[in-house]
């Protein structure tokens, strides 16, 4: 089953409807022990949001199988990667534990529940061997899905597949895991690439940081095949970079989050361009960005944000790539993905 990738694919009997009554392993025992073993008073919970609600049963949980005195407290700050931890609370606490992505950065502080994702991969992944016709393919997941990595591999070496795996750089964790923010677990010797997980942001960072690759996606979440076509995003961010061109009062976003930060970069733009105010924030938001009058704005933290909500802002957002381009420092074609290498 191939699709055009504006669909969304068949909802039914897929992760989707389950994701609502879907269990978690939330590794209950695991957190115990590290509140035992470091005589932990305070704990911190950090759930990314669609998690959140989830929260206070966690809590209860964690309560009622650890001593009195052990106080549990919810971040409330929006979440969505390891790149995203709340450094307020876990300053204040002797355990902190991270839900949802795996580690960005080890530290003894922190504990990472990853929660994997329960849906079954194979069929979508069965489906998307029509469109993977070489022999060489590269593998890559997201966190939510690598602890079926090994299977996957496994499955398609017994497909008569050669598949080249790789661990990118330091800002994954895994063999064969990419960031909406790093592809690097792609470089591999192969000119056809397998994606399995749900959504396109993935695939279509995938498939413009690796132009040279076929990037099909197999995404068990939405039940859907498909082959990622940079074409539409493409012509979104050129547009962007157009409506930037004229832009005289520039707004330079830096990224206070702990896993988002470039500074330097946001740096040289503002040294370089007096029309240029560096602007510092944690969640980047068209609502706060509102009330500066400016004419465009770059954003040097999460590029999700800057590409995937870009179209909300009521200026164009740009990548620090495109901003290069709309200034001209560099010609239009070196357009390209923006990526983040290394923690912190
Ligand atoms: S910077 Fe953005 S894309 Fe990268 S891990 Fe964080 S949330 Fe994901």
């Amino acid at each position: 089953m191939s699709q055009d990738a504006s669909t969304e694919g068949d909802l039914r009997n897929t992760g989707m409807s389950l994701k609502h009554d879907r269990e978690w392993d939330y590794e209950l025992d695991r957190i115990v022990e590290a509140v035992e073993e470091r005589n932990a008073t305070k704990v911190g919970l950090q759930f990314p949001e669609g998690l959140k609600r989830r929260g206070p049963a966690v809590a209860d949980d964690l309560r009622a199988l650890t001593d009195d005195d052990v106080t549990y407290m919810l971040s409330g700050q929006p979440c969505y990667g390891a790149c995203d931890l709340d450094t307020y609370l876990m300053r204040r606490t002797d355990v902190f534990v991270h839900f949802g992505h795996s580690p960005m950065k080890e530290s003894e502080k922190i504990i990472y529940v990853p929660l994997f994702s329960n849906v079954d991969p194979f069929p979508m992944m069965e489906d998307a061997l029509d469109e993977l016709p070489e022999e060489d393919v590269g593998l890559v997941t997201t966190a939510q899905h690598m602890n079926r990595f090994g299977e996957m591999k496994s499955w398609l070496e017994s497909e008569g597949y050669t598949v080249h795996t790789r661990k990118g750089d330091d800002r994954l964790t895994h063999e064969g895991q990419v960031l909406g923010c790093n592809y690097a677990s792609a470089d591999i010797d192969a000119d056809q690439v397998l994606y399995v997980g749900g959504g396109k942001f993935h695939p279509l960072g995938l498939a413009m940081e690796h132009p040279d690759k076929k990037v099909v996606i197999a995404d068990p979440v939405n039940n859907v095949v498909t082959v990622a076509d940079t074409e539409k995003f493409m012509k979104q961010r050129y547009g962007a970079v157009h409506r930037a061109m004229d832009a005289e009062k520039w707004g330079v976003i830096f990224c206070t989050k702990i896993g988002q930060g470039r500074w330097e970069m946001a740096e040289e733009i503002v040294n370089d361009n007096d029309d240029a105010y560096l602007i510092t924030m944690d969640e980047v938001t068209p609502d706060r960005l509102r009330n500066f009058d400016m004419d465009a704005f770059v954003n040097t933290g999460c590029p999700r944000i800057t590409t995937d909500d870009g179209p909300q802002f009521h200026k164009p957002m740009l990548t620090p790539g495109e901003y290069r381009i709309a200034v001209g420092d560099e010609p239009l074609d070196s357009l390209s993905f923006d990526t983040f290498h290394g923690t912190w």
